[in-house]
């Protein structure tokens, strides 16, 4: 019955915007890892490959073989990295992996002998992040040890900044500052990599010059980029919709829900909307957000349960039983993903991720 619809158009369009702000002389990455955040991987694979993205950015090993599994054929890039016993399947569903210890070059190295051709990697540097990536003290033997690695391609050079989404941070300078020394490090060895990379969508936005020749757009493909744009209106992908499975009258001071923390103030119209914690909806929107019902704004009562939660009708005073009932999207301020996020103390990113994950939600792609 929940139904996340997938707006291929909006998708289209914000890698439009993402092409504009780049420019024509940077390559566009979209990152579709962990499952498109929320959005389909295989389908948002191919939609981005008709776009012309050279490559697609993928999580993990499994994520990487699952869309080979999806007759998915173009490069992948797996952003997570890989384990050493990993390096096998690597090789042999031809997937590009992050490579950020000498162990796992060393591997691909002599993957690549056995299989007769240089294995591609794209080789991460932890400018100031303390997370994946070989530090700047590391990046002169490690380059020096790749670059006799004879079976290997560094295909790619990159690393991730932290801070991107702030525009006066100066650790974004100082991240690209290191960058810039490894880059020329890497030259230095004799590595000439195809793409240098950096930018996440907080840096394609607010950092130009972080964008190299490729840039690795995620949550703003989907819509909620991380700081604004001026002069683009990015495009919501996602709207969760689901129904009132029962429409009733409940009497003045009446409990609503587990543990009765609504109690009715007076007579209410009541909606029970099919949909609860167990596909995502938050239990911390309890007595905080709101749905839409009917175009109208209508505030959910007493505690979100695992399979329905209650909603206020006063404001749809029409609603019935079968009627629709937008969570998340649809083009609404109150159900929109910042606000989702911000009832919830987290963010976009994490709002997406968390929708379907009890793999209750049918996902319905449309405008392709
Ligand atoms: C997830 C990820 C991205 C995308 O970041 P957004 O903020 O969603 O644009 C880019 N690069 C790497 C390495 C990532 O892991």
């Amino acid at each position: 019955m929940l139904e996340a619809r997938i707006d291929l158009a909006a998708f289209r369009h914000n890698v439009g915007c993402l092409k504009k702000i780049a420019g024509p002389d940077v390559s566009l990455l979209p990152v579709i890892k962990a499952d498109a955040y929320g959005h389909g991987m295989p389908r948002l694979a191919r939609e981005s490959l008709k776009l012309g993205a050279p490559m697609l950015g993928a999580g993990t090993l499994e994520e990487g073989v699952l869309l080979r599994q999806n007759k998915i054929a173009a490069p992948v890039l797996l952003l997570d990295g890989i384990f050493p016993e990993q390096a096998k399947d690597a090789v042999k569903y031809r997937l590009t992996p992050v490579v950020y210890t000498l162990e796992v070059a060393r591997i691909m190295d002599k993957m690549g002998k056995k299989a007769g051709r240089r294995i591609s990697v794209h080789l991460k540097f932890d400018t100031g992040m303390s997370r994946l990536g070989f530090t700047l003290a590391e990046s002169r033997p490690t380059l020096a040890a790749v670059a006799r690695m004879r079976n290997v391609h560094v295909e790619g050079i990159m690393t991730h900044l932290a801070s991107s989404a702030d525009a006066d941070s100066p650790q974004t300078e100082n991240q690209l500052r290191r960058f810039d020394a490894i880059i020329a490090e890497a030259g230095r060895a004799g590595i000439k990599p195809t793409y240098v990379h950096a930018a996440n969508s907080g840096a394609i936005i607010a950092h130009k010059r972080s964008h190299y020749n490729m840039v690795r757009p995620g949550i703003s493909l989907y819509g909620a980029p991380p700081v604004e744009a001026k002069g683009f209106a990015f495009q919501e992908v996602m709207t969760v919709a689901s129904r009132l499975v029962l429409v009733k009258n409940v009497p003045q001071g009446e409990g609503v829900g587990y543990g009765a923390t609504y109690i009715t103030p007076r007579a209410k119209k009541i909606g029970v909307v099919m949909g609860g914690y167990a596909d995502g909806v938050n239990r911390l929107l309890s007595n905080k957000g709101s749905v839409v019902v009917n175009e109208r704004a209508v505030p959910i009562l007493g505690l979100v349960c695992m399979d329905n939660f209650m909603v206020d009708l006063s404001k749809a005073p029409a609603a019935k039983e079968g009627d629709e009932v937008v969570l998340l999207g649809g083009g609404y301020e109150e159900t929109s993903v910042n606000r989702w996020a911000e009832l919830t103390g987290t963010i976009p990113y994490e709002v997406f991720c968390r929708i379907g994950m009890g793999g209750r939600i049918r996902r319905v792609y449309v405008n392709g």
